[in-house]
């Protein structure tokens, strides 16, 4: 399987505040990994350096063989970022978002317009797509959220605790569209505090404390969600967090 996600001796500090320390890590194409840890592990650190948003103190990071601080624009291309935050226009409709977002990204008109109506579909907007986003409910944000971070088809897709604060129906729509999402086209990175839901839908799992990585194994290697749960326990609570 191919790399599409390499970090070598990862390290970032907030001024003398050590929050990674020496992260060696290779997400390989089709992955669906989960990062758990406790608050403050350093979990949203790792993703934000991992998707471009900071840069690490040392070492560094390459997404589909391209270094993330030598050509950052090329990377920004191929990954989406999923988080609590919508990153809406509220003045602008739902279509209007898509595709202010999809022209920003580059995508041609046809493409485009097709792309956005099949966003809309699987997010059940559809109806909505004329009406401003200052007039739609916190839920309809949050899937309208999910349809833009996809607008480009990125090969890599970071999530970050995404299911914080979602309401069921867009919770369920997101694991629709999760489930719908081909693997191979879409390599996944969750930050999340769901064990459970952590066992059935990934394929490695990731134990972040301290700032180091303590644990990464496949999910095939464990037997269930009650053993990964005992796992984490075992793992988080002989370190104190950074
Ligand atoms: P997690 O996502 O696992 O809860 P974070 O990556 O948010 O952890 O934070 C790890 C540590 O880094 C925490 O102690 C947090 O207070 C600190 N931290 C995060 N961002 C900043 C920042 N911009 N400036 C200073 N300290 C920060």
């Amino acid at each position: 399987m191919d790399s599409i996600l390499s970090l070598s001796n990862v390290s970032k500090s907030y001024g003398n505040f050590p929050v990674l320390n020496d992260i060696d890590l290779d997400i390989k194409k089709g992955e669906f990994v989960a990062i758990l840890g406790p608050n403050g592990a350093g979990k949203t650190t790792l993703v934000k350096i991992m998707s471009t948003l900071s840069s690490p103190s040392e070492g560094s990071v390459e997404i589909s063989g391209h270094n993330v601080a030598d050509d950052s624009a090329s990377v920004r291309s191929m990954i989406g970022v999923i988080s609590h935050e919508t990153h809406l226009y509220n003045d602008l409709t739902a279509e209007e978002n898509l595709r202010f977002f999809g022209k920003m990204y580059g995508i041609g008109s046809d493409d485009l317009e097709n792309r956005i109506d099949e966003l809309l579909e699987q997010v059940e907007l559809i109806g909505r797509a004329d009406d401003r986003v200052s007039t739609f409910s916190r839920g309809m944000k949050q899937r309208l959220s999910i349809a833009r971070s996809l607008i480009h088809e990125p090969q890599l897709l970071f999530l970050d605790e995404p299911y914080t604060g979602l309401d069921q129906h867009a919770s369920l729509t997101f694991d629709k569209v999760l489930e719908e999402l081909d693997p191979q086209d879409t390599t996944r990175v969750m930050v999340t505090h769901d064990i459970t839901n952590t066992f059935k839908i990934c394929s490695r799992v990731l134990i972040l404390n301290g700032g180091r990585i303590v644990f990464d194994s496949p999910m095939s290697d464990i037997g269930s969600a009650e053993e990964l749960k005992e796992i984490y326990l075992s793992k988080v609570s002989n370190h104190i967090s950074v």
